[in-house]
């Protein structure tokens, strides 16, 4: 069985978001993969909303950030309101301006999501193959044999050196390894609707409508007066199967204003959410991702993302072991680094979920009397502001526990660490050089070598060859002023994963240091 020739190095089972994403991070790095769904074609509902700006200096990278920012609309503010009256605002353009090129909650749908990422993959040469079911997985020491139910219906057994479970919230590739999706429902139900509806909304931004036992969410979408419309079913409308927008608009209009006009709906769906997460992310050679691996309350617009960076994380750890440039041991970090990632989500959604859900009056009146106010005024804060827009934009997520994270001494505390993603920073490459934004710099299919205020090593990094690039910061007083903004020390260095995130800090450069924590933490090089 060990000797089968392999038909693939990646089998890629789901062709949602998650899938997608992790296709073509593997497409554009070269690695041989088969991405199969068992749906006739892509989604065309709009379900997740929300693009954070981490998911879209992804985008940027694979070329699709300018047509998302095309189809979708910029949500430069939440709303809070009560009672009828707006009672809070949380400016997200503004208190993320100097920490990503991307500070708004961009809206824009999941099928319009998927379709761009369709279409990247197809510019790549790669193609879904719909209609093709996993049913049945089975695990050897160096290759997985999988069953597929082809359209035609009948079987084909493939080997894959790898399976990347994205295969959403039942995920065969989950269920067949026997990992536990701990969790549990909540008791509410959800309702969305696309709708076309004039009121008080304040335009372009999320509204968020607060009263004493739940929530309504507008948020903006392409067009005129489109708005999703987001919230939980009265509790006497729960267990129905049977219902229409129509059924929820007293209830809407109760809470939120009875000058809403609805024109029309074009997309109704009531769902129970649940949050789990998956006791691993690994089994052998199979993982899980997105929505196989956690799910939660939609509080937040995290879902999708997290997904579509569990993919970004995974892709370029495979590439490197695919291609036979590092060993195994690099794959752990993947389940090291994403699965805390998800524990936190869980609990920041939990507890947020049940702020804006408790049907307990003490909750109610502490969210509808107090909460606000204190959001507006901690708000006002700039240190919490910008921890607001890290931790909603996901640019704020680090791997400081993970085994592929080394911060030498010497780092001052504050400074960037290894597991940060590296901050958004403009400098200049050379004396008399443009100022350069560094993420237009940093090709995400490479490492780099960030120096500053020290020469570069004369011979590279020879492990890694023509996988990295060397940055040598010019000594200029504009790049220390920026330096010194984003409180990297003036004399440092940085190696980054191609994923963005520092794998390695510290201050004097030493070349041996560096080939050190590649072989050993990366387990990039000879004998891997
Ligand atoms: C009604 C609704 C509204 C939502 N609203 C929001 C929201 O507002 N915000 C938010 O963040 N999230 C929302 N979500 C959740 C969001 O849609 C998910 O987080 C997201 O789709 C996860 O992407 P994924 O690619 O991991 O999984 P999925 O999108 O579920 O994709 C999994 C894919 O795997 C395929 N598949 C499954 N089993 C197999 C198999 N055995 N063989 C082959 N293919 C298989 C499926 O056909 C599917 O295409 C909503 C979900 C629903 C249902």
């Amino acid at each position: 069985m060990n000797d089968r020739p392999m038909d693939t190095d990646v089998l890629v089972v789901g062709a949602g978001p998650t899938g997608l994403m992790l296709a073509n991070q593997l497409a554009r790095r070269g690695v041989r993969h088969l991405i199969i769904d068992r749906h006739a074609g892509p989604t065309r509902q709009t379900r997740a909303l929300g693009v954070q700006a981490r998911t879209m200096e992804i985008y940027s990278r694979l070329g699709i950030a300018e047509r998302a920012l095309e189809l979708g609309k910029r949500a430069t503010g939440a709303n809070i309101w009560t009672g009828g009256r707006p009672k809070a605002r949380i400016p997200l353009g503004d208190i993320g301006r100097e920490l990503s090129p991307y500070p708004f909650l961009l809206i824009l749908g999941q099928d319009d999501n998927e379709r761009l990422l369709g279409e990247a993959l197809r510019r790549q040469g790669g193609e879904v193959h719909w209609h093709t079911e996993l049913i049945a997985l089975e695990q050897h020491a160096t290759h997985a044999i999988a069953t597929l139910k082809q359209p035609d219906g009948t079987r084909r057994e493939i080997a894959a050196a790898w399976v990347a479970g994205c295969d959403g919230a039942k995920s065969a590739v989950r269920e067949i390894n026997d990992i536990q999706f701990e969790g549990a429902p909540y008791e509410h139900v959800f309702f969305v609707a696309d709708t076309e509806v004039t009121g008080a909304m304040v335009p372009d931004e999320l509204n968020v409508y607060l009263w004493r036992d739940g929530f309504h969410l507008f948020f903006p979408m392409r067009g005129t007066d489109h708005w999703r419309i987001a919230g939980i079913l009265p509790a006497a409308m729960r267990g129905r199967n049977d219902l229409s927008f129509d059924d929820v608009v007293p209830s809407v209009r109760g809470e939120v204003g009875q000058a809403l006009q609805f024109k029309s709906c074009t997309w109704f769906s009531t769902y129970r959410i649940h949050h789990r997460r998956a006791a691993r992310f690994r089994s052998g050679r199979c993982f899980i991702l997105g929505d196989a691996a956690h799910i939660h309350s939609p509080v937040g617009a995290q879902g999708m993302n997290t997904g579509l960076q569990d993919a970004h994380n995974l892709a370029w750890k495979l590439a490197l072991v695919v291609s036979g440039r590092a060993g195994e041991a690099l794959l752990d970090s993947y389940a090291a680094e994403r699965l805390p990632v998800a524990t936190r989500l869980l609990e920041t959604t939990d507890r947020a979920f049940a702020l804006v859900v408790s049907d307990n009056w003490f909750a109610g009146v502490y969210r509808t009397l107090f909460a606000t106010r204190v959001v507006g005024l901690a708000m006002r804060a700039g240190k919490f502001r910008q921890l607001v827009f890290r931790t909603i934009s996901q640019v704020g997520i680090r791997y400081p526990g993970s085994p592929v994270s080394q911060t030498l001494s010497g780092i001052h505390a504050g400074a960037p660490r290894a597991g940060d993603r590296f901050p958004w920073v403009h400098l200049k490459f050379a004396a008399n050089g443009p100022v350069e934004d560094i993420f237009q710099r940093l090709d995400d299919t490479r490492f780099h070598l960030v120096v500053i205020g020290q020469a570069a090593p004369a011979g590279g990094v020879p492990a890694l060859g023509d996988l990295l690039r060397v940055h040598v910061v010019a000594d200029d007083a504009a790049n220390h002023r920026e330096l010194a903004r984003a409180r990297i020390p003036r004399r440092s260095f940085y190696l980054l994963r191609p994923d963005g995130h520092v794998g390695l800090a510290g201050v004097k450069l030493d070349p041996s240091v560096v080939a050190s924590y590649v072989s050993r933490r990366l387990h990039v090089g000879a004998g891997v």
